[in-house]
């Protein structure tokens, strides 16, 4: 995902102190608190349309049960489960999307890597030629 020099700069100054464990806005969206394009749903995993979508297919895929996962740099063994989950799922979502000859799976680990929601995510992208190296 390309962001700005803005967005780079907000994502280290918020980020540095940001990863607090406290609820972020991704468990209202697993509440239904706050409504979002879901395209994916199981007992573990919920996945739906990024708000700013950065290509034709941006999904975000989350686990349900967040269990002290804010970041991937943070994953301890107990999580082995459901971030094999997490990668499953976004194999059944590039299908459904139909972009499944041709996707990206981006996670964004802590401030230097812009991550800006600490609630592990994954992003699903595609439907266009995607470039390499990313931003
Ligand atoms: O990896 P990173 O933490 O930067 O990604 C967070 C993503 O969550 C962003 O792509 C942002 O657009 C998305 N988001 C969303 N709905 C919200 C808040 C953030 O889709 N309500």
């Amino acid at each position: 995902v390309k962001a700005t020099n803005d967005e780079e700069a907000a994502a280290r100054v918020t980020a540095v102190d940001a990863d607090t464990g406290a609820p972020t806005i991704f468990d209202k969206i697993i509440a239904k608190e706050i409504p979002s394009s879901i395209v994916y749903e199981d007992d573990k995993v919920l996945a739906f349309r990024d708000i700013s979508s950065q290509a034709p297919v941006h999904v975000l895929i989350i686990p349900k049960f967040r269990d002290g996962l804010t970041q991937l740099g943070k994953a301890e063994q107990r999580h082995g489960e459901v971030l094999g989950h997490l990668l499953y799922a976004a194999k059944l979502v590039a299908e459904k999307e139909g972009i499944v000859d041709g996707f990206r799976v981006v996670i964004n680990s802590g401030p230097s890597a812009c991550q800006s929601v600490y609630h592990l995510h994954l992003h699903v992208l595609g439907g266009r030629q995607m470039k390499w190296p990313p931003g």
